[in-house]
């Protein structure tokens, strides 16, 4: 009798587990299906303007008789790789690229196979569209140097974008004295000192500022790859996960989220909307900083970026968020996470060359914003859902989230984690217009 209970017992247990991990399983796969969707639906409208661009800056040399041999054929490879480009986005399955709403089409797969077919047709038509973004760069850019050298309209986006981010850059090399004397940090310092007179210069030409900015960019994540080995952190080589934290801040739950942090020895990233930011939120917004962690926009008042983008409001939503976070952490912002997870070809250019900031998103969701969500369901999502190189998405607002951390960070931690930032995570000091799902899924401007 005992002898049966016993196996009744662990029978229910065993079923119980199946389901547990087959619903751990969906839950995954969901995930991936709206960031594969999402993915594919970024890298499809930045090839499709890419290749527009492309046209465009070609027929421009063709119209300015520009007749060197050499020069004609650089200008006639542009023309070719934008078509190929184009014909690359036509190949993808017309039933993928008829796809609007990612999220719905996700949710109505609802056998595992179909589910885990949707994901892999959204994957395989982002990894083979994303090769072509760098691919028009390559030759975009020499033509670029030439036909726009004196152009003051991409000088002016050019010297912009320099401006924008060089305060970050600054902020990183200074934030880092350990560094500033070795080699690395004099390379760093070096390459401000030159974006800085490139930028200033009204004679500088294209070439010059588009040098620079390269310059400036390579040289900033040496640094930040020097830094974080300076850390003891490899994400290339072990385990790790950056933990996101959205809406604040909430002067309570805010501090406790940083103090279970530290109390670990963790760090995470946080993204403050620029409304929530009043008196009282401003130390807590300068400890993160003064705790190693960064702190980005969410927006002026947790808008969706393609509703900012349509109302023209991005000064206020962007623009003036930076501004009121940056002067509560004493740090520019490089990063922007979207309410919603929802961007656009639009807003990623609007970020990448007015405000030098990237965008970050996520591919691990703890559903701590959702009715009903618990200490314990917070923690069994993220920790059944984390992979190497993941970006959790949760929020300083809930009490549940604060009460779940401590929790999290120690299963996190036993199974081989660590948690870090998301530069330390990327080992890339963040780039304008660059959309960051993951360590492994990175989308280039
Ligand atoms: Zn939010």
């Amino acid at each position: 009798m005992v002898a049966a209970l016993v196996i009744m017992t662990l029978a229910g247990s065993a079923v119980l587990l199946g389901c547990l991990s087959a619903y751990a399983w969906y839950r995954r796969a969901l995930a991936d299906c709206v960031e594969w969707g999402t993915t594919y639906r970024l890298i499809d409208a930045h090839v499709a303007a890419l290749a527009d661009q492309a046209d465009a800056l070609a027929a421009r040399d063709a119209a300015e008789s520009r007749t060197a041999n050499s020069e004609a054929r650089e200008t006639q490879r542009l023309r070719t790789v934008a078509a190929e480009a184009s014909n690359q986005r036509r190949q993808t399955d017309a039933a993928v690229h008829a796809i609007t709403d990612v999220r719905v089409s996700c949710a109505a797969k609802q056998s595992p196979v179909a589910l885990h077919e949707h994901v892999e047709a959204f994957r395989d038509a982002s990894n083979r569209l994303r090769p072509e973004i760098g691919r028009i760069r390559s030759v975009f850019e020499p033509v670029a140097a030439r036909v726009l050298e004196h152009d003051p309209q991409a000088r002016a986006v050019a010297v912009n974008r320099i401006r924008a981010v060089m305060p970050g850059v600054r902020a990183l090399y200074r934030d880092t004295p350990g560094l500033r004397d070795a080699g690395i940090g004099r390379g760093l310092r070096d390459a401000l000192t030159q974006a800085a007179s490139a930028a200033d210069n009204p004679g500088s030409t294209y070439r010059t500022l588009a040098d620079a900015e390269h310059t400036l960019f390579t040289k900033a994540d040496e640094f930040t790859r020097a830094r974080n080995t300076k850390r003891g952190i490899d994400c290339g080589r072990t385990a790790c996960v950056a933990l996101t934290f959205d809406d604040g801040p909430r002067v309570d739950i805010s501090r406790r989220v940083v103090q279970s942090l530290r109390d670990k020895g963790d760090r995470a990233t946080f993204f403050a909307v620029g409304g929530a930011i009043d008196d009282a939120a401003i130390p807590v917004l300068r400890d993160d900083t003064r705790y190693g962690m960064p702190v980005g926009s969410h927006t002026m008042s947790h808008t969706d970026l393609p509703a900012i983008m349509q109302a023209g409001t991005e000064r206020q939503e962007f623009d003036d968020a930076a501004t009121r976070i940056s002067e509560a952490t004493g740090r520019p912002v490089n990063l922007l996470r979207p309410p919603h997870g929802a961007a656009d070809e639009a807003s990623r250019r609007y970020l990448a060359n007015h405000l030098g900031a990237g965008i970050a998103l996520y591919d691990v969701d703890s559903y701590d914003w959702a009715v009903g969500a618990s200490a314990r369901s917070v923690q069994w999502k993220v920790t059944a859902q984390a992979r190497p190189g993941s970006i959790i998405l949760m929020h300083d607002i809930h009490e549940h989230t604060a009460a779940a951390l401590p929790h999290i960070l120690d299963a996190l931690r036993a199974k081989g984690y660590r948690m870090v930032t998301i530069e330390e995570l990327t080992g890339q000091y963040p780039r304008p217009g660059y959309v960051y799902y993951s360590r492994d899924n990175i989308i280039p401007w």
